[in-house]
């Protein structure tokens, strides 16, 4: 941390603070200037009590931390970037993973079509919601349990991976029981006690970006995950809210570098809920292969018009394959495969 002194105050006044940074663990040191004093305060500031409190004290102008606040999410503690692998698909290698499927797992026949569908499109990961944070309490809410089943099934009938939502904390050992990944929904993206719960089953986690959070506030939620021993971490981002209304969110692709300098987790692009519009999937997975995504999350729909939920950003079954195609040079420039 380095602490700004006032000008003008006495020694006593300095010798006070001094005090105050070796009681909570940190080495003073002090830096004369012609118009200020300026003290380093030297330590692990993830470790020691924040000198943060310091700011309170009338001689002091100034508390800046040096540190950044996320230690084992960092590229620091691991310089290269982490691979997950799930059921022998590895995230965070060469290959570029897309997981794709309905927003919610609706029925056996949509669900089936879907898995089939994407898979024979090269999809490797099948995604679909069983239960659904629905922003109104009158909406489909998700078929809990049986979704959960069906997604096994289409499991078993594919041997694509399967990635499902964890709502809630009371639903933890069940959805684990079922899902080879589990997905933190961007409305529960800060609830701590939930990451805790997820990361304990030890499967490898999705972290969605909250609708509103900054990406140091989300590298600090992937932080409950690692230092809750589970090291096999995804970010994904998903769009977050702006002013535009053009698009359902506004899809931060700098996100993507940002990740990759700031974490050696991998990084995923969920282009449906980013733009909340079916047109747009397509040029938002182009950048994000563009920028280095190491996967893709995509909403398919068998017939999106008649989507339970999500209706309008869901790609068809020929638009999914279409688009698998067009990403292909993408893939190849961005040196993936
Ligand atoms: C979803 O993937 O369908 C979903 C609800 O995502 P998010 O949490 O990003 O809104
Ligand atoms: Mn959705």
């Amino acid at each position: 941390m380095i602490i700004v002194l006032k000008p003008d105050i006495t020694r006593k006044q300095e010798t006070a603070v001094l005090q105050e940074i070796r009681k909570l663990g940190y080495r003073p040191h002090v830096m004369r200037g012609v118009a200020r004093t300026v003290i380093g305060a030297i330590g692990d500031e993830r470790t020691h009590q924040s000198l943060e409190t310091l700011t309170t004290w009338p001689q002091v102008e100034q508390v800046m931390p040096v540190q950044k606040r996320y230690k084992l999410v960092s590229r620091e503690a691991h310089k290269a970037t982490s691979t997950i692998a799930v059921r022998g698909n590895i995230i965070g290698g060469r290959k570029l993973q897309v997981m794709a499927g309905p927003c919610s797992v609706e029925t056996e026949a949509q669900l089936m079509s879907v898995a089939h569908a994407v898979k024979k499109a090269g999809a490797t990961i099948l995604r679909g919601g069983a239960y659904k944070p629905r922003t109104s309490p009158y909406e489909f809410q998700g078929l809990g349990e049986k979704g959960l089943k069906l997604l096994a099934k289409a499991r078993r009938e594919t041997g694509l991976a399967v990635i499902t939502e964890l709502l809630s904390e009371a639903h933890t050992d069940l959805v684990a029981e079922y899902t080879d990944i589990i997905q933190i929904g961007a409305r529960n993206a800060q609830n701590f006690q939930l990451l805790i719960a997820a990361a304990k089953t030890g499967k490898p986690i999705l972290l969605k970006r909250g609708l509103s959070m900054r990406i140091e506030e989300w590298l600090l939620a992937g932080e409950y995950v690692l230092s809750n021993g589970n090291a096999n971490l995804l970010f994904c981002e998903r769009g977050i809210r702006t002013f535009e209304t053009y698009t359902r969110n506004t899809l931060d692709l700098a996100a993507v570098p940002i990740i990759k300098a700031e974490s050696h987790c991998p990084i995923v692009i969920d282009p449906s809920q980013g733009a909340g519009r079916a047109d747009l999937v397509s040029s938002m997975c182009k950048g994000a292969v563009a920028m280095g995504a190491d996967a893709l999350l995509i909403e398919v729909h068998p017939n999106p018009t008649a989507a339970w939920s999500d209706g309008p950003q869901q790609l068809s079954l020929d638009l999914f394959a279409r688009l698998m195609e067009e990403l292909r040079p993408f893939i190849a420039a961005a040196g993936r495969e």
